[in-house]
């Protein structure tokens, strides 16, 4: 009782008709996707389980939150769910009923209000929502990550597509862009330049660690050439060939497949074509274009956007809304995630963000989100290659 204060005076709850004391839950640590999570009221443990205000869970998980004060409801939807609000979810106790994505949640300790906010178990909401949650005993933790979901062939139906793709290999994928992109669910390709892979701290570039997690959580690795040097085009053959082998060499001894390029400067001709060919199954170019569905050219695939500091979100909307309109493939590229943008091919963490939130609102029966490989896979199969 001595630790009350005065904001966990509310800390105190009704649950099966007893008074639980809350107070000494309060150390709880919440980890979504790699960032800790500050939430107004301090995470509880009832009857074993982790309660968490509904609204830094699901927010943080791309999910939005309604209460419905009628039915006593929580109402949590992601993506193009609606909230099915007009249902009538018979309520007759005083529980607080939670509705995820249009279908009734029953958890063996249900949701209470403390303070104003409704706390509900993380692991039910989390797991309805399809991320994974952990409990580390030691640190007093609830780690909880969304996964990357790259689609299945039968999640195209002719819908338009949309690839993220980040050049150059930079750090600020795994620590910015990578927690997003895991916040929706959302795909991404990136594109490594093997040189420049470094060991250990203080480069912008990558550790080949990171390079492998990034794969393990559900990110394609494609080749940006081996150094990134002189454009393709002004190369021999020998050095032509040695930065689309070599790069490809260092790739594969860190993550298990490399079938994509992404060609340095967009600078080719049929050359280069031609001896990428031998090494990858697609290459990316940016030529501000939107690919067809199925492609024209079933190994050419173009950017329909490169993004910059300049660039503003209603920009970069216009070519998903006409990717979206004309059902073509809008491929994105970008290169690093800074919250000072001062480099032109850098942007804020919150433009990509508003991007990828809007893919995700959009839905995936209007926009598909793939990696550069499976687009290009799910969109040939279905023309019957
Ligand atoms: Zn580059």
């Amino acid at each position: 009782m001595k630790k009350i204060t005065s904001t966990l005076l509310a800390g105190f709850v009704i649950l099966s008709g007893t008074w639980v004391s809350a107070a000494a839950n309060s150390d709880i640590t919440l980890m979504i996707n790699g960032q800790k999570v500050q939430t107004d009221i301090p995470l509880q443990m009832v009857k074993g389980r982790t309660l968490a205000p509904v609204r830094a869970v699901a927010e943080h998980l791309g999910a939005s939150v309604k209460w419905d004060e009628n039915q006593h409801t929580v109402f949590i939807t992601k993506g193009n769910q609606k909230p099915n609000i007009t249902n009538t979810y018979a309520n007759n106790t005083n529980e607080i009923k939670l509705v995820i994505n249009g279908k009734e949640v029953k958890s063996d300790v249900p949701p209470v209000m403390i303070g104003g906010s409704t706390m509900v178990p993380v692991r039910t909401i989390a797991e309805e929502l399809g991320s994974t949650v952990e409990w580390n005993e030691a640190k007093h933790t609830v780690w909880i990550a969304n996964r990357i979901i790259n689609p299945a062939a039968s999640d195209f139906h002719g819908q338009a597509m949309i690839t993220f793709s980040y050049d150059d290999g930079l750090d600020s994928f795994y620590d910015r862009a990578l927690p997003l992109h895991e916040k929706y669910g959302i795909p991404a390709t990136l594109n490594v330049i093997a040189e420049r892979i470094k060991d250990g701290a203080n480069t912008e570039f990558l550790e080949a660690a990171q390079i492998k997690d990034a794969y393990d959580r559900g990110v394609e690795i494609g080749s940006h050439t081996y150094s990134h040097y002189d454009p393709l085009t002004s190369n021999t053959d020998d050095d032509l060939d040695f930065e689309l082998a070599k790069s490809k060499e260092i790739l594969l001894g860190i993550v298990p497949k490399v079938d994509s390029l992404s060609i340095p400067f967009s600078a080719y001709d049929h050359r280069v074509r031609e001896a990428a060919k031998k090494y990858y199954k697609a290459v990316r170019v940016f030529e501000h274009q939107q690919n067809n569905l199925p492609p024209d050219d079933p190994y050419w695939l173009h950017s329909a956007i490169a993004v910059t500091n300049e660039m503003t979100f209603d920009q970069i909307k216009l070519r998903i809304d006409e990717a979206v309109q004309k059902k073509k493939w809008c491929i994105i590229m970008l290169h690093g995630i800074d919250p000072n943008d001062d480099d032109l091919y850098e942007i804020k963490p919150e433009l990509l963000e508003q991007t990828l939130e809007y893919v995700n609102n959009l839905g995936r029966d209007k926009i598909l989100p793939v990696n550069t490989m499976d687009g290009l896979t799910i969109a040939t199969q279905k023309q019957g290659k």
